[in-house]
């Protein structure tokens, strides 16, 4: 048996593709959308790494866009296989690809439009699949619940454990037979942290032999979750002081409806000052009620609220904005607000158009709450850049840029060791494949483990395969 890289790694952290070539059948793990400079992006995204026809099977670890987005484009390229997901991850990618081909479609037409006018100088852009794509992809999903175990190709069998990163997110299990024995391949996925809201803390599999596991934050500590709610309730308290917006930039899965389970927290604690919080993204909108009828997937106090008859998702004050004309009514007027928009790295939606009109007024903020790809807008405003670039001007950046890291949904370094040796004692572990982690983070995690004694610890290149 042997894994290929084929995405989110040699020091991507989008883009998430992993084969598994046993005997008889190749299985995809992921198929997700790699996101950075436009021009590269889009030479990564049309040829996917691999050809369709080689691929069997697909295993979904989670319905973020760079894990699930480049599903369509492979059922495009001619894949009529199955497609493994958890339900909750189905339901979510239902919304979420529908969504990403209509942001690819209104791309395409702005830009090729504003090439056609004044001769930008741009790239024309053809989008990388359409609607009935995504309908096609949605038919070959199917769904396996947590801990159930299904037979999914010739010889291998599948297990999803809850990773406690979004609604829905797995760890897959992969159990392979190999000349007549049992080498089980984990896939982390992307790993959550332990005592967020809404959702249950990450599991630990066990029997794995090979382990392929994230390492978004390899080298960094997060803020301890307790203290997210007070760092936010501060910036927006000094923005409405200023008489400003904050502009809070979300994943429209999971990061949204943290953020507003938060806010809801510090309402009804009288933290939060008494304005608008507008959230202004019919995808978040969609994807708040897939998380209404999926709390099979929540934690105890999540399921306890629900159950009373509240909802973590709704106060008041608390407006959820899906016509384009209300959107541009939160820009026009200058009452002071909170915004919270996709997407999450400033790249697409709304979120842009709200930069665009807020950014160069000091007494507006943007409050960065993700994980901000490098060559993202969101990226060039965590760095605090004077001057930043969108819809093709140039503009001075005035706005307060606040990072808050208590909201990661990725485990940190601490995490991902303390999740490796809990593996390793669970199991008879040989490998170790570090993926979705820039090269500085992949490297602090690898020397980590090695300190501690994992055996063979990889930090592979796009093409690069591991015989297991
Ligand atoms: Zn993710």
């Amino acid at each position: 048996m042997q894994v290929e890289f084929v995405g989110a790694v040699g020091g991507d952290v989008t883009g998430s593709r992993h084969l598994v070539h046993t005997e008889h059948s190749s299985i995809l793990l992921d198929c997700g959308l790699f996101q950075g400079r436009r021009s590269e992006s889009n030479e990564r995204n049309r040829e996917l790494g691999f050809r369709a026809k080689d691929v069997d099977v697909v295993v979904l670890s989670h319905a973020h866009i760079d894990h699930s987005g480049a599903l369509p484009r492979l059922y495009r390229q001619g894949f009529r296989g199955p497609i493994y997901c958890t339900p909750a991850t189905r339901d979510l990618c239902a919304a979420m690809l529908e969504d990403s081909a209509q942001i690819q479609a209104q791309d395409a037409t702005y830009i090729n439009r504003k090439i056609e006018r004044n001769g930008a100088a741009m790239e024309p852009v053809q989008p990388l699949y359409d609607q009935d794509d995504v309908v096609g992809t949605l038919e070959l999903m199917v769904s396996i619940p947590y801990h159930m175990t299904r037979r999914i190709a010739p010889g291998v069998m599948l297990t999803y454990y809850d990773a406690g990163h979004v609604l829905g997110s797995a760890m897959v299990a992969l159990d392979v037979d190999v000349v007549g024995q049992r080498r089980r391949v984990v896939f982390s996925g992307d790993l959550g942290r332990r005592h967020m809201p809404i959702l249950r803390d990450p599991e630990i599999p066990t029997g794995a032999s090979c382990l392929l596991l994230e390492s978004t934050y390899g080298d960094r500590i997060h803020d301890p979750i307790e203290r997210m709610d007070d760092e936010l309730a501060d910036v927006i308290t000094r923005t409405v002081a200023r008489g400003g917006k904050a502009i809070v930039p979300t994943f429209a899965l999971e990061r949204a409806q943290e953020v507003i389970y938060a806010l809801k927290r510090l309402r009804s604690q009288g933290r939060l000052p008494e304005v608008p919080v507008y959230v202004d993204s019919p995808l978040t909108v969609k994807l708040t009620d897939v998380f209404r009828i999926h709390p099979d997937c929540f934690d105890a106090q999540a399921r306890a609220l629900l159950l009373s008859g509240d909802s973590p998702f709704d106060f008041d004050g608390l407006r959820y904005v899906s016509a384009v004309e209300d959107s541009k009514a939160i820009d026009r007027s200058d009452q002071p607000a909170v915004v919270i928009a996709a997407s999450g790295m400033c790249e697409f939606g709304r979120v842009v158009h709200h930069l665009a009109a807020g950014i160069e007024n000091r007494n507006n903020s943007v409050i960065i709450v993700g994980y901000q790809a490098q060559h993202t807008l969101g990226r060039r405003l965590v760095e605090q850049r004077p001057r930043v670039r969108i819809f093709g001007i140039e503009r001075e950046r005035r706005a307060e840029v606040a990072v808050l890291d208590g909201f990661s949904a990725h485990a940190d370094r601490n995490d991902l060791l303390e999740y490796a040796e809990a593996v390793r004692e669970a199991g008879p572990l040989r490998h170790v494949a570090l993926v979705h982690g820039e090269g500085p983070s992949r490297n602090a995690l690898k020397t980590l483990l090695e300190e501690r004694g994992f055996p063979s610890v990889i930090t592979p290149s796009r093409g690069d395969m591991l015989e297991i």
